[in-house]
């Protein structure tokens, strides 16, 4: 689904389907008083890993806003570091942005640029800008070692020192800078400085360094530049020179925005930029049981506590995706839990909630069995003819869509059932099999339970205790019961039973998955992360599913009757070679 340029709504209305917040209330005011005809947003990640469900609500936020306002929203990576950046993170996020629904420039249908934006291409500009501020007195260069640097700063008490070289000339500082980025300087003997105010209470105000010597290929201007730009200088003059009117961020930058204006300001004046953008901050995601740093992330892929960054027990994107979830699950997510300006922490289960709900209307319904245990009829010959009788069954595919038709599979006289759907001596409440019961089996027939059998040698005692396992389970078909048919309400049943029969059953291997982290909030308190791994996340088995599913292709999702909804993995499931991930149960297990 593609959600840009779906609304029809006037770019200054609020939609009243939404709720509003703070930042749609900021937007509507600047739309409506003029002082913009077009919010332009962006989503800004620096590509040195996989997107998590953090940056997904990131995302929703900034590219539902445009959507909704009929405004635009740029896709631009923050690759000013040029160290850590690679190609497989940029081609991964353009490929996780899309999926989640969106899309920017022409393929928006905007006017503009037709891909990614990147702020690398913006160096010249901030190279310029940064000897613009030279030649105004506005920034120099400091030659102090690092740990002075440290030292002068001051702290919340003490104001800061000057630096000796604070108060040399603008020219000076000017060739100084040339010689920086001409490459006549080691890396880290001296960095540009912004000269603003050493006493400020704001630590990001007492000249904050801008520019930096760092020897270091860059992934797309190569060799070029051995001088970087500092993230605090480069992020506004990227927002700046794409136009952007509402630069959102998360809290944590709240004590930069002094310097974000400071910056703006000094280059409107020097006439530099036309349009000032203005940054708001809004809380991160913090989620239950999940853990949202791409160090840490990448900490899990590297020493393999996972199996990669999409491994369905991962929170990044592609891992959400594999796991089965939909991004009309993330944007109900992201839209459901807001935005606010303080931090706090949302439960696991609204996520699987959101889950559940666009499953649920959608999925297609099956049948399969888990822990099988077999199920003889023995008077199946008595009441069909012969042995090797098939008998037609059918069931809606899904129970609110009859448009999507039939499944069909076929009961004979072996049917795998769970084998918890089997006690010898049944527990309170139990209507499900154990001798002399009758139940129905779900979209077939009333059966009426003869006995089990067990293993030669099996302790008389743990049979009657109902200790043993059998090994399999006898009992009678009762004719003119069948679902569907005029006799099909003749026998009143309490327990219905999902089934697959013996004789059309694929084998599927099942990935069942729990929580990666045992505790609530893994990485608190300074606690190893890995302390709190589940390290029982992943369980492996080989079920039976009815041969609908043979035809499933990757990635669709299914509800499995009774026991939840699973996806054919997007990577390992093949054409007989079925592989299910378990994405949730039918019912919340998160909720405290
Ligand atoms: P790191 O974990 O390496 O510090 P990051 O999560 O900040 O990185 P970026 O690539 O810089 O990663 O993030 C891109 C955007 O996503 C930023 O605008 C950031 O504010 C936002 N973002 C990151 N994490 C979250 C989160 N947990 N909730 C909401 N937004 C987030
Ligand atoms: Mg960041």
């Amino acid at each position: 689904m593609t959600v840009s340029n779906s609304t029809n709504s006037p770019a200054s209305a609020s939609d009243a389907t939404k709720p509003s917040n703070f930042l749609r209330q900021i937007i509507e005011s600047d739309l409506a008083s003029g002082k913009h005809s077009q919010i332009v947003t962006r989503f800004p990640p620096e590509p040195n890993g996989y997107l998590h469900i953090g940056h997904a609500k990131s995302i929703c936020l900034n590219f539902g806003l445009a959507r909704d306002y009929k405004g635009i929203c740029n896709l631009r990576f923050d690759d000013t570091n040029p160290e850590k950046e690679e190609k497989e993170y940029v081609d991964s996020i353009i490929d996780s942005v899309k999926w989640l629904g969106f899309s920017w420039g022409k393929d928006a249908g905007k006017s503009g640029h037709e891909s990614a934006l990147f702020a690398s291409n913006y160096f010249d500009f901030m190279y310029k800008a940064a000897e613009h501020l030279i030649e105004r007195g506005l920034a120099y260069v400091d030659e102090q070692s690092a740990e002075d640097m440290r030292a002068n700063r001051g702290d919340f008490n003490t104001p800061g020192k000057p630096s000796p070289y604070r108060a040399l000339s603008a020219e000076h500082h000017l060739n100084r800078f040339r010689e920086m980025r001409d490459g006549k300087h080691a890396d880290g003997a001296m960095v540009l400085r912004a000269k603003i105010d050493l006493a400020s209470p704001n630590i990001n105000l007492r000249d904050p360094a801008i520019y930096r010597i760092r020897r270091a290929t860059h992934h797309n201007t190569g060799d070029t530049w051995c001088i970087y730009p500092m993230y605090t200088y480069a992020h506004p003059i990227e927002d700046a020179l794409e136009g952007i009117t509402h630069s959102i961020c998360t809290l944590e930058f709240e004590d930069q925005r002094p310097f974000y204006d400071w910056l703006m300001d000094r280059l409107l004046e020097g006439g530099l930029i036309k349009q000032q953008p203005r940054q708001y901050e809004f809380a991160r995601l913090n989620l239950t049981y999940v853990i949202t740093s791409k160090r840490k992330l990448a900490q899990l892929v590297n020493e393999k506590k996972v199996s990669g960054w999409d491994d369905p027990r991962m929170p990044t994107i592609v891992g959400l995706r594999r796991r089965g979830y939909t991004p009309e699950s993330l944007q109900l997510f992201a839209e459901r839990i807001g935005v606010s300006k303080s931090d706090s922490w949302i439960d696991y289960s609204t996520l699987e909630g959101c889950l559940r709900e666009t499953l649920d209307p959608t999925a297609p319904r099956a049948m399969a069995v888990l822990e099988p245990l077999k199920l003889v009829l023995t008077n199946w010959e008595e009441a069909f003819g012969s042995a090797a009788h098939l008998e037609d069954c059918s069931a809606p595919v899904h129970p609110h869509l009859p448009d999507l038709g039939k499944r069909n599979f076929k009961l004979g006289k072996e049917v795998w059932i769970e084998q918890t759907d089997y006690e010898e001596i049944p527990s309170k409440g139990f209507f499900r099999l154990f001798p002399g019961n009758k139940v129905r089996l779900k979209y077939g027939y009333v059966i009426e339970v003869e006995g089990a059998d067990y293993a030669e040698g099996t302790d008389e005692a743990a049979i009657k205790s109902g200790a043993a396992r059998a090994v399999s389970i006898r009992a009678k078909v009762l004719k003119d019961t069948k679902s569907g048919t005029p006799g099909s309400d003749a026998i009143k049943v309490k327990g219905v039973i999902t089934w697959v029969g013996a004789a059309d059953a694929v084998t599927a291997e099942i990935r069942l998955y729990d929580r990666l982290f045992k505790t609530e909030h893994p990485d608190a308190g300074g606690k190893d992360f890995l302390e709190a791994l589940n390290e029982d996340s992943l369980k492996t088995i080989q079920a039976y599913v009815e041969p609908s599913l043979a035809n499933a292709k990757p990635d669709e999702k299914f509800q499995f009757e009774r026991h939840g909804y699973f996806v054919a993995d997007r990577k390992d499931h093949a054409a007989g070679e079925a592989v299910f991930n378990k994405i949730t149960g039918l019912k919340d297990t998160w909720a405290k």
